[in-house]
């Protein structure tokens, strides 16, 4: 990981964990020694955030949501919203994550005003691209995350692009055990670096099958600032040996 950007791993818990399940959690990863130098934030579901928030008031491990709707209220059935997030506690949210995309229907245009209204309320966006398998295959990697960040950041300035974090998540490695090799996940996290201006100094997390055991060939990378982690962060103890595995090595 390059020093001049703050190492951030990022737990998404996706739909994981009750409001009990979570205060345990919580309570078992702030008793394990969590290292200073590695931002930290863990992303319940939405019915949890309320009791994270309440469980992460004592530490400095940040609240994130997974997704949110882009206004701030409105006939919007089973929509949550950036005003709603930050009376949890919310200081991070996950957009454009692939299973968003994916299954739900999630758009570039949908994503990009998700991103400009997490930014106008003081929301850090997480921005999550990648490529599937198929993609991979036919050569078009570079070109499809280019395409989905340009499309989630347009029409911001350098300024505002400077305050999210971009999450490189390979479809094909979400999930599946199949990490892809950090080389090669660095320099597509440098393509997307260069890809819009003001990214030059933010994180840009590996996501996909990230775990204790490979998190240091991660951190060793000069354009990997650190990880979205889904599988690995639901067990405390776990989480939080990759937490300090990716701290050794940043
Ligand atoms: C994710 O869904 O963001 C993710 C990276 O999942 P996993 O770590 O389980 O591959």
């Amino acid at each position: 990981m390059n020093a001049a950007r703050r190492p951030l791993i990022v737990g998404n818990w996706k739909m994981h964990k009750t409001v009990a399940e979570t205060r345990a959690f919580i309570a078992e990863l702030l008793a394990a020694n969590l290292p200073e130098e590695i931002d930290l934030v863990v992303a319940p579901p939405f019915t949890a955030l309320g009791a994270a928030h309440e469980a992460l008031a004592e530490s400095t491990v940040a609240l994130g949501a997974q997704t949110m709707h882009e206004g701030a209220q409105g006939p919007f059935t089973g929509e949550i919203s950036p005003v709603m997030l930050l009376e949890l506690g919310v200081t991070y949210v996950i957009l454009g994550h692939s299973e968003r995309r994916l299954l739900f229907g999630e758009s570039d245009a949908w994503v990009n005003s998700r991103v400009r209204s997490a930014i106008a309320h003081g929301i850090t966006p997480i921005v999550a691209v990648g490529e599937t398998s198929k993609e991979r295959q036919a050569g078009q990697t570079d070109r499809r995350v280019i395409a989905q960040t340009v499309a989630a950041l347009d029409g911001l300035d350098a300024t505002d692009a400077a305050r999210v974090v971009m999450a490189y998540e390979p479809i094909w490695a979400i999930g599946t055990g199949a990490n892809c090799d950090p080389v090669e996940a660095n320099r597509v996290m440098g393509e997307i670096r260069k890809s819009v201006g003001g990214l030059n100094d933010v994180p840009i997390l590996y996501g996909g099958s990230m775990k204790p055991e490979n998190v240091a060939s991660y951190a060793q990378q000069p354009d990997i600032n650190g990880g979205l982690v889904g599988g690995a962060s639901l067990d405390p103890v776990g989480f939080a040996a990759l937490i300090e595995a990716a701290a050794r090595h940043a």
